[in-house]
């Protein structure tokens, strides 16, 4: 099912398992295994969502994971479900956030100490990540701490977009 609609993202709606798709993204974006992915919850979960954009989600959510959290190499992800929603988690062990900038994080071009921390970027990938996932009529947030690590998470429904 291709649903686009003027001013809204296109989605290609495809039936697939989410572990798999998080399980292969680890693997392309680590392919050396610098970094221990650590898996938990669901081993297997199938969803109703466009692959190639959940799999941007999992890239930019991983991929932070990695450049802010420069000295501690273990990030742990986590899929689970309910009867409504399934549930990814990509926790990691690095800088993490200060509170009061929460509520801008998924802002375009928003970086935290955009000129004062030495990790480069746009400050697009969450923005990109929070319209992909606004899309498909879930949820995006984040739970973090300075010095501890930060703990993002999405929920997808599990009904099929296609019955309405
Ligand atoms: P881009 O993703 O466009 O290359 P970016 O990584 O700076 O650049 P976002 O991914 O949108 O942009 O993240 C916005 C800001 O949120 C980052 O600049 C960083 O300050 C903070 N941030 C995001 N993820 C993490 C994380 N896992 N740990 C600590 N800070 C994070
Ligand atoms: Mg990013």
């Amino acid at each position: 099912v291709t649903k686009i609609q003027q001013g809204q993202l296109a989605l290609n709606i495809n039936r697939f398992d989410l572990v798999e798709l998080v399980k292969d993204c680890c693997e392309h974006i680590n392919p050396l295994h610098d970094y221990e992915f650590v898996f938990l919850g669901d081993e297997e979960l199938m969803i109703y969502a466009d692959y190639r954009r959940i799999d941007q989600v999992m890239i930019n959510l991983i991929g932070n994971a990695i450049k802010y959290s420069p000295h501690k190499k273990r990030i742990e992800i986590t899929v689970l479900h309910d009867d409504a929603n399934a549930t990814v988690a990509i926790r990691d062990f690095g800088i993490g956030i200060n509170p009061q900038k929460l509520p801008h994080l998924f802002d375009r071009y928003y970086r935290v100490d955009a000129f004062g921390h030495q990790f480069s970027g746009l400050g697009l990938g969450l923005y990109i990540s929070a319209e992909i996932i606004n899309r498909h009529n879930g949820k995006i947030g984040v739970h973090s701490e300075v010095g501890s690590g930060s703990n993002f998470w999405f929920t997808i429904p599990l009904d099929d977009p296609s019955i309405s």
